[in-house]
């Protein structure tokens, strides 16, 4: 159950304001958004509820997080639901998307509806599970996406891998253009991606021309990601489908979202924190790869000129030894907010209501969620927080949550401390 709670000094930010003012709670969903010296308590609305001073902190609607591997069923030596999802709760994410590269692969909506329904309790951020676009990513089978429902499982990926069959890609969006199912494609030519990994076997066999190896490498990497964007985006054109451009990486893929955005509506894409804050500079192994600092630029720019829609976590938390044999990716579910705070806000790129913008209210919008907003009505799922306060990225602390300690950050210095959050009032992490 959740208590009744009226939250009053603190900043209230969302998508729309920015502001001193108090927020109250009732019934798990948010029952009154008041400005600085507009409330007086004539309804007695406040009778009952608990009186939380919050001293000047910053309260936003909690992050919504469309992207993230919590492992779980199949490798929970690497994370799984429950600790994911302290993760994400000491992250300030309340909702978050699975993706379907487990093991079983999630391929159809009775095993999605039963990994959710584990997910659901006092202390869990809310979880949905993705499908697999074929079935046990078989590149073939299709079928299961006749039969799915978006309020259930509202997002839909082969993440991990692509849909190397155009043909059978294009199954999968008329199927989902029919249900309204959001696809999210992993954009990544698998032929190309094995030329890439050979050209690397090779640069270590022969150090002497390692270099030009490592170069045609990362260019076909590149080409990868532009290739199926291309593909995708024209796809799901015809296919007339809702699509998703999950953590797109390069300048060209980003251009090609902005030229379909320009067609039609339907089209949506994320990036990644990593994305925006490295560069292939850092040897660090991800999958998109760190590009080049000229596509970090243009990935800000289009966060800032809307081209890009949501910033998604990809938390793929891993062992220390799965990250020695080169596992790609990182445990970044609890330091999406941080990061972002620091090189997006604090360096002069983006407000904080436009950094709420695509932390909550656009994702939750292309998940069809009823939240994401400091508005009445709405779930009262927040995040109080002191975007100032300097943190200090160690995933060897008792404070650091997920079972993955694999961050890019580690012993880096950023700003925005997460103090409470809530999932319809229900405190998931912190204090309060
Ligand atoms: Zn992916």
């Amino acid at each position: 159950m959740s208590e009744d709670i009226y939250i009053y000094n603190v900043r209230l930010v969302d998508r729309d304001m920015d502001t001193p003012g108090s927020l109250l709670i009732r019934d798990g969903v948010i029952a009154g958004v008041f400005r600085e010296g507009e409330y007086t308590d004539t309804a007695g609305d406040m009778v009952g509820a608990r009186l939380v001073n919050a001293d000047g902190a910053i309260l936003m609607p909690a992050f919504v997080d469309m992207h993230a591997h919590f492992r779980d069923p199949g490798f929970t030596q690497k994370e799984d639901l429950v600790s994911g999802s302290q993760a994400a709760a000491a992250g300030g994410y309340a909702t978050v998307v699975l993706m379907a590269n487990t093991n079983p692969v999630v391929s159809d909506r009775a095993v999605a509806c039963e990994i959710r329904s584990r997910a659901t309790g006092m202390r869990f951020p809310d979880v949905f599970q993705a499908v697999s676009l074929t079935r046990d990513f078989d590149g073939c089978d299709t079928t299961a996406l006749a039969h799915l429902d978006p309020a259930e499982i509202p997002l839909v990926s082969e993440d991990g891998r692509e849909v190397a069959s155009a043909a059978v890609m294009f199954d999968a969006l008329s199927l989902c253009a029919k249900t309204g199912v959001l696809v999210s494609c992993h954009c990544e030519d698998p032929t190309l991606a094995q030329r890439a990994k050979e050209l690397r076997t090779a640069a270590l066999a022969d150090p002497a021309n390692s270099a030009e190896h490592y170069t045609q490498a990362e260019s076909l990497l590149r080409l990868a990601e532009d290739l199926m964007t291309e593909r995708n985006l024209s796809l799901a054109d015809a296919a007339g489908c809702r699509i998703h451009i999950a953590h797109v990486s390069t300048r060209s893929s980003l251009a090609a979202v902005f030229a379909a955005k320009k067609r039609r509506a339907g089209v949506s894409c994320e990036v990644t924190p990593h994305h925006l804050a490295l560069t292939a500079r850092e040897a660090e192994i991800v999958n998109p790869p760190l590009r080049f600092d000229e596509d970090r630029q243009a990935l800000i720019q289009g966060l800032i000129d809307g081209t890009i829609d949501a910033i998604a976590t990809d938390h793929a938390p891993h062992t220390e030894s799965d990250k020695r044999s080169g596992a790609p990716g990182f445990s970044g579910i609890q330091t999406a907010f941080p990061v972002c705070n620091t090189i997006l806000v604090r360096a002069g790129h983006l407000s904080l209501s436009a950094l709420s913008k695509i932390m909550s209210a656009n994702p939750a919008g292309l998940l069809g969620l009823h939240r994401g907003l400091l508005q009445v009505g709405m779930d009262a799922d927040v995040v109080l927080l002191d975007a100032n306060a300097p943190i200090s990225i160690d995933p060897t602390a008792d404070s650091w949550l997920s079972r993955g300690k694999n961050t890019p950050f580690a012993g880096k210095r950023f700003y925005g401390a997460i103090r409470a959050t809530l999932r319809r009032g229900v405190l998931l992490f912190g204090t309060f």
